[in-house]
Parts: C-alpha cells; structure tokens; sequence
C-alpha cells in the first residue's frame, strides 16, 4: 500500500514552505534552528512541543572535550555496537559532537558544573568520564530552550497536534506531504522533508518510551520506497523502576555513580556476567539481569543507592528521588525495584552521512534515522548527540539546495474503500506479540509465530480507510512491527541487542 489514506491533491487546502520537519525532539528543534533564516520552514508534532524522548532524557549527553580521548570513545561506540556500526559515521557523530554542544550552551542550555568547569559523569560501556548532563533531567532542560529560541525565528512555523500521514513523491523525489492538521486533512508542498520522528518503544506493552512512539516516521519512509534497516536492533534499558503499567527510567547515571544490582538474596551478581560489573554495556547488563531473575525463580532485581553520601541521592537525581518516594520507595534506605524494558531502536531509516535517504528531498535525523552510529546497540548517551550531529549535517544540506518552489501537480489515492473496524484491542494484542518475541532473549520459534499472527492483524485492516490520528498510528505500528520480525527472523546469529536463545521450531 502506497498511501495511509484516500486524497485527491485537487480538492484539499494546500500550504506551501521551503522546508517540512517533522518532530520537536532534540532532532528536530536543533536542524530547524539550523536552517538558513531565509528559508520558510514549518516544524510539526503529533502531541504538544515537549511530548517525546528527548524530553525524557536523563542520563546526558556523551560528548568529547578532550580531544585526546577521540580514539577512546569510537572505540568505546564500537564494542557497545558490537563493532556492526559505520566507522565514518561514528567518527563524524564524535569528531562533531563539541562544536554542536557548545551551540547548545549558546541557546542557553545549562549543564551542571563544579567549580565552574562543566562536570562529567560515566554510563554503561564508557571507560572515560565523559556525559555531561543536568541533575537528572538534562532532556527538559534542552528541549525547553531550543523551544524558546525556536519561537523567536520568525521563519519557522511550530503546529502542535498535527500528524504526518505520508509523504508526497513523484519520480523518487519528494513534493510534499500529507498532513492532519487540527483534524482536516492537508496537502503540505514542499521538496525538503527531514523525518526527526524518533523511535519505536510504544509498540512494546513495557517501554520506557513516551505516547508518540509508535515508529510513524519509519512506516511513512517504507511506504515511500526508502530503504529501513537494522530495525531487529532494539536496546532494552536494564534499570527502569518495577511498577505495572508504566516503566520510569531510573538512568543508568545512578550505576555510573556507584549504584550497585542485587539479587533478591542481596547479592551484587554483575561480576559473574562481565569484567566491566554494573557498568557493562545495556544489552550485557539487561540480559543478565533477566538471567539472574530466571535463576532466582523470577524473584525482583534491586538497585541498591543505599551506601551514596548522606545527601547527595537526592541532590544528583531529583526526578528519580520524587519518582521513588512517589511509589513509597526511600532510595536512602532501601533497594529500588528494576525491570529492563523496550528504550532504543538502533536502526531505522537508512541515511547517508548527512542524512539524505534514497529518495531525493527526504531526510532523517535522530533515532528515526539509521545513520550507522549506534551499531547493534547504542553506547549509552549518544543519541542525543546524534541528533544533534546528524541535525546539524541535515540542516547543511538543505540550506545548500537550489531546489525550492514546487511545480503545479495533482496526485489521487483511491486504493481504500472499506470502514474501520474497532481496533483498539488489536492494539493491545500487537503490543503483546511483540512484548513475548522482539523482547531480550528472542527465539526463532516465537518469532516466526508473532510473523504469523502480526500478518493476520495486517490483512484484517489491510483495506480499511480513517482519517483518525491513533488508527493511522496504529496501521503504521502494524508495518513497523512486521519489519522488526522479518528483520530479526533474517538474522540469524546474535549480535548486539538482537539475542538468539536456542529453541524447537
Ligand atoms: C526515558 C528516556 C531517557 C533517555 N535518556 C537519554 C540520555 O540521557 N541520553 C541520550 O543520549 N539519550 C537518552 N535517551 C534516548 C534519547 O532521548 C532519544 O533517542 C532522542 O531524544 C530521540 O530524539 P528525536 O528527536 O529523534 O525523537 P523524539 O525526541 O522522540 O521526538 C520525536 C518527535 O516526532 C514527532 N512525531 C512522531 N511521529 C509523528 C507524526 N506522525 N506526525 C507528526 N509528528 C510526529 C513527535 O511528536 C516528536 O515531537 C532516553 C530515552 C528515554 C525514553
């Protein structure tokens, strides 16, 4: 299926900009803020400005100060990728990390500092101290400002709660988009899209993610013709908070300023899994811990703060500290309850180093993107960065172009006929297939049976038409799923987070 929805081009309200960014996560704000001031560009989001996972980030920002310390984190990027990354593009991503970051500080973004030099913290797989951060909530502190210097350029345009349903392409070239734009359907003109749609973490039942996740970009770039890769990488973060019905990120900042895993016997059991213990790269540390689970008949797995300095838990953490008391946990005094659940996707939509994808006019930066970066798993931290860096190349590139102002044209879609079901608890029984098989330790046998059923979903919507918002983001989780599991059943070796248990077919 080409098209999400039925249009004819002819008889929709038309708008008309120079440049269409779609998403208001670091990605996003920062190649918007990019862009020459002479070009008009309108930047979109599905929810309001700030719901998405940059807003979420805790942790910080890998980045390299020292330039002598270059060579230590692509070499630290490639063990934690399980050396599947680009090289090149992992060099750029470090080589061009600082200049992007010191624009930050320039928009006003504050890191914390100690003795008036930016402070550095460790995460899982670095062997430098080299993330910088603020407290524990450095992805609201940038999103609201590039926020506020984003709204002073009277060249970009921000709709909030309007939803990319397609891109519009004639001859591999993008010229335009279709909106939903206060609920109305809209032709967007234009020959410049940069899809900075993030990541996929909503369609896992246990994720870390937030709402708009549901890997839309990707779906929309796929049925384009852009060629998706790598998308049976996906990293389960090792530590969030144990409650049902939401998994709170408890940042693996906290390991890497001394917090220590323990068995429900109080056992630090980490040593037995990797030379690195607590601080072992994502995929080692999430798998382990499900392993030990497994080991203590499926008893909690506890991150114990217990022995930080009087004071500085709650000083270093704020948001973790209120979240835990919130769920009548004292981290000061006891152990906090952990679950690995669904976070990153390494893969995505297959970009050159400046983020151009196959079909001329179409762009993704971010984790919609698969630049090559982050390999079969992402070193913690450096998403950020990458949306920074390859935001930054995007923004190049277009500000380079000579093609803008689109000819006179008319495009028809007429493939759907059909009414919409109730869909809602597909929704839910998509979630699950994909809780139970894309999850940490994966078996063929439970893959080919989640293609299976995720086909029979697909078929029963296949034909159906709406043009409400959470079907369209749901046919594109259906699509998003598929290539998740076809990827996976492709690969059939472990590698980085994709790991194969042996199983009966
Ligand atoms: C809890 C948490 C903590 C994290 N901590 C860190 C950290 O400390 N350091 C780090 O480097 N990384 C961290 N990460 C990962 C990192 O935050 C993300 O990878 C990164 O922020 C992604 O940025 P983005 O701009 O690509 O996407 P996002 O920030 O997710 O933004 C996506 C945007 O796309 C829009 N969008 C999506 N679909 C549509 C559509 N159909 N129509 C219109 N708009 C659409 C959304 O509305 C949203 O504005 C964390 C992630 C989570 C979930």
């Amino acid at each position: 299926m080409r098209y999400l929805t039925n249009f004819n081009t002819d008889f929709l309200d038309a708008i008309k900009y120079d440049v269409l960014i779609v998403g208001s996560g670091i990605a996003g704000l920062f190649t918007a803020l990019n862009i020459d001031d002479s070009l008009k560009v309108c930047l979109i989001s599905k929810d309001d400005l700030k719901t998405n996972n940059s807003y979420l980030a805790q942790g910080g920002i890998a980045v390299t100060f020292n330039i002598k310390d270059i060579q230590g984190h692509i070499d630290d990027t490639l063990k934690a990728g399980g050396f599947y990354n680009d090289l090149p593009a992992v060099r750029v991503l470090i080589e061009e990390g600082r200049k992007n970051v010191e624009k930050l500080i320039e928009y006003g973004v504050d890191f914390d500092k100690v003795d008036g030099e930016i402070a550095f913290t460790r995460e899982g797989g670095h062997l430098e101290r080299r993330i910088i951060h603020k407290k524990d909530y450095t992805g609201k502190e940038i999103i609201e400002k590039l926020i506020q210097v984003v709204k002073q350029r009277d060249n970009i345009h921000c709709y909030e709660n309007t939803f990319l349903v397609d891109v519009l392409t004639e001859n591999n070239s993008v010229n335009g988009a279709i909106i939903l734009m206060n609920d109305k359907e809209q032709v967007l003109k234009t020959n410049h899209v940069v899809l900075a749609t993030g990541g996929v973490g909503k369609l896992f039942l246990n994720s870390t993610n937030s709402s708009i996740s549901t890997g839309d970009g990707i779906a929309v770039a796929y049925r384009a013709g852009a060629v998706v890769e790598d998308m049976e990488f996906i990293q389960f973060h090792p530590t969030p908070f144990h409650s049902d019905g939401e998994a709170f990120l408890i940042s693996e900042a906290v390991r890497g300023e001394g917090g220590i895993l323990r068995n429900a016997s109080g056992e630090a059991f980490m040593g037995k899994y990797h030379s690195l213990e607590d601080l072992a790269p994502r995929d080692i540390v999430s798998r382990s811990i499900i392993k030990e689970q497994q080991l203590q008949g499926n008893k909690d797995i506890y991150l114990d703060v217990t022995h930080f300095e009087k004071g500085y838990f709650e000083k270093r953490f704020p948001s973790i500290f209120s979240y835990c008391i919130s769920k009548n946990v004292d981290p000061r005094k006891e152990w906090i309850p952990i679950n690995p659940s669904a976070h990153y996707l390494m893969g995505g939509i297959k970009t050159d180093l400046f983020g151009r994808t196959n079909i001329e006019g179409l762009y993704s930066c971010g984790e919609s993107a698969r630049t090559g970066v982050q390999g079969a798993n992402r070193l913690a931290s450096n998403s950020l960065s990458e949306g920074l860096v390859y935001g930054k190349r995007v923004s190049d590139i277009i500000n380079h172009s000579k093609k803008f102002g689109i000819e006179k044209y008319s495009i028809k879609n007429k493939e759907l006929n059909e009414e919409t079901l109730e869909y809602k608890n597909d929704v839910i029984v998509l979630k699950t297939i994909m809780d139970e098989s894309a999850n940490i330790l994966r078996t063929r046998a439970k893959l080919l049976s989640a293609k299976d059923k995720i086909q029979i979903i697909k078929d029963k919507y296949e034909s159906m038409h709406s043009y409400e918002k959470m079907f369209l983001e749901f046919k594109n989780m259906i699509t998003v799923s598929s290539l998740i599991i076809e990827m996976a059943l492709k690969r059939e070796e472990s590698l980085g987070s994709h790991y194969l248990e042996k199983s009966d077919e």
